[in-house]
Order: structure tokens, then sequence, then C-alpha cells
């Protein structure tokens, strides 16, 4: 089962980070991003001229279930398209082992084969925020844009508890499902569990310590075959498609199996712990293991604010600065910091009006509240 730190990290090609993720983080996988490349199919090898074979690259490149199958492909459909002497290919002929699904799928990516996440995280905060905002804008702005995906996630989290997902199938193991995944991952499972009916099995080879099986779809033609490998000694099974390893998720494949033997419920090695709903109320009880860590850390900070300020009085010049410290999970009274060399800085209305008060209490999240996006 896929557990531990990330296994794998996905960029575009960007040169300066591929030397640093070599020698940051040695035991990951960098991979590329498979839209930064394909993206450019059509701009480096004439559009025109080779639309007909962009199919049969696309196809090589997601359809090659291993590294044998893609290496024979890619020399058949470069040779086929005459671009044998095409820079761009052959350059990324000479990393395909960092992006071509058939090198990279054992790893667990939950089926990410882009930098998807750091892109919509970009697209996300620039509605928020822009290079033309001052510091105290940036920060309000921010602190506005993280309270929207704080909503977002307590949303979510409000219907994997009070919404029952529509069961399609009578498997006992889809009904125990529901209530183990969230709602979203239920669905991608339910999905696989309800084609399974459509596969069909063939024993293949057997001996002392393993059982192989053929699997194919039971109508159309000139679909795939998959292989599923039993381990006698561990029970484990597994699926040429990879999909388990890839995404955490089983595939119908795994699943035909499952259901020929009459299996009823998934053992724990194949419910990934991340996609069920209890691991938030674990990730929950880590956070509170770690207060007295991060109190540790708020006193040793609140300490040396005070420090600080004390220095920057002595000085007799400068300006002031808000800072707000966290704790008990509310807003405390900003502390009062002279700062050196800032002269005087102009002011805006809001905060006018809470030195006004002399009290800022939850100024700064007052103003996320009522402010503009
Ligand atoms: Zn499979």
């Amino acid at each position: 089962m896929p557990a531990g730190p990330p296994k794998m990290i996905i960029t575009d090609q960007d040169l300066a980070m591929t030397k640093a993720i070599s020698v940051a983080l040695l035991n990951m996988l960098h991979r590329y991003c498979m839209w930064h490349i394909t993206n450019k199919f059509f701009e480096k090898i004439r559009a025109l001229a080779h639309k007909e074979h962009y199919a049969e690259f696309k196809n090589c490149i997601w359809n090659s279930e291993t590294p044998e199958q893609f290496e024979v492909g890619w020399v058949e459909v470069v040779n086929k398209a005459n671009l044998s002497g095409n820079d761009w290919l052959e350059n990324l002929y000479e990393i395909h082992e960092r992006w071509v699904p058939a090198y990279v799928r054992h790893i667990f990516s939950a089926h990410m084969t882009s930098s998807q996440r750091a892109e919509i995280s970009h697209s996300f905060f620039k509605r928020y925020v822009s290079k033309q905002n001052s510091l105290l804008e940036f920060v309000t702005r921010f602190e506005r844009a993280l309270s929207k995906v704080r909503h977002n996630e307590l949303d979510m989290d409000h219907k994997d508890v009070n919404e029952k997902p529509h069961l399609k199938t009578m498997y006992s193991m889809e009904s125990t499902m529901s209530e183990i995944y969230t709602i979203e991952i239920f669905y991608m499972f339910q999905e696989e569990l309800f084609q399974n009916v459509a596969y069909k099995l063939t024993t293949t080879y057997e001996d002392e310590h393993h059982s192989v099986y053929t699997v194919r779809r039971v109508k159309g033609s000139g679909l795939r075959v998959r292989e599923i490998v039993v381990d006698k000694s561990s029970n484990h099974v597994g699926c040429s498609c990879k999909m388990f390893e890839c995404a955490g998720i089983l595939c119908r494949h795994i699943l035909a199996y499952f259901s020929r033997m009459q299996m009823e419920d998934l053992r724990n090695e194949y419910i990934l712990w991340r996609w069920t709903k209890s691991a938030k109320a674990m990730r929950a009880a880590l956070t509170e293991d770690g207060t007295q860590f991060v109190e540790e850390l708020l006193s040793l900070g609140e300490k040396k604010l005070c420090d600080m300020k004390k220095v920057s009085q002595d000085d007799g010049v400068g300006s002031s600065i808000q800072v707000q410290i966290f704790r008990d999970h509310g807003l405390n009274e900003p502390l009062q910091v002279r700062a050196k060399g800032c002269g005087k800085r102009l002011k805006g209305e809001k905060e006018k009006a809470a030195k006004k008060a002399r009290r800022c209490n939850g100024w700064l999240w007052n103003s996320l509240q009522d402010g503009d996006e």
C-alpha cells in the first residue's frame, strides 16, 4: 500500500529545478509534466504535416503498459512519420524515463500526470492577489483566499458525513466502501466495481508460488488484455495496468478476480488510508500532538518580538508594524513593534479606525470578512 512521504514530484522541464531536485530530494522520482510535453507536439513537429501521426504518438505514450511496448511503439511511429532525425523528439526520447507513464506508473502519484496542482494553485491565488498589492493588501487577500479553500474543504467534509451515495450493484463490497471512502473516491471505485462484470478471466499459468490470469473485456474487438498475478504466499494480487500502484484505487481487472473468488470485502492492504473519511480525524489527532511544540515556538517568537520592540523603542525612531500572533485557534491583540529606518508611512482608513479604538482584536479577520475580492 502506498504510504510514507511523497515518492514523486512532477514539474515542467525547468533545468534549475531538475538540478535542485536531484541534489535535495534524492529518494524522490522527478517526473516531467505530461501536459507541458504533449502540448508542444504540434509546435515542434510541424503540425499540419504530421497531424495524422499525433494520434499514434499519443497512443504509444499513453497506452504502452511496459517499457518494452513503449520502445517498440516509439520507433515504429517515429519511422512511420519519417521523423527519425528530429532533434526535439530525440531529446524527448533521451528523457523518456522521466515522463512516459510506462516507466513511472508503478509509483503512487494520486493519478496525476501533470503539474496540475501547482498550476491550479497559481490560477486560484491569481484571482485574489497581484503584484500591485501592498504587503498589507497581499496578506489580507491571501488570508481571504485561504478562507475560501477552507470553506470548500468544510463543504466536502459535510457531504462526506451527511450524504449517502447511490449504490449501483448488489455487491456488499460496494456498500461497505461507501461508508469508508470519501464520496469523491467512492464514485471512482464504484465505476471500477460496476465495470468488472464486463471482464472475463482465463487462467494461463499456475505453479506452487503464483497464479496468472488474463483479463479481457467480453464484448468489443481489438481491446487489450491485462494480466493478473496472484502471489500465493502473501495473497497479494497485482494487475499489469498498475492502477492501484498509481492511483491507490483498485482497477476493474482485480475486482473481476475478486468477484470470481467471491470476495465480499476488501482487505486493508487495498484500502488507501488517505482516501478514507477517517484520514482527517487522524490528521487532527496528529496536530493535537504537536500543540506543545507549536506553543513553545510561539513563546519563543513572542519573546523575540518583545526584545525587538524594546530595542526599537530605545532607538526612538521608526514606524509601527502590526504583528499578529495566533493562539488557541483565535486571534490575540497584535503586538506593536517599532522598526528602524522605515520612516513615516501612509495609513489606511481601517488601520486608523482600529488605532482610534485602541483595541485591535480580530482586525485582520474582520477586514477579511467584509473586504472585496
Ligand atoms: Zn488492472
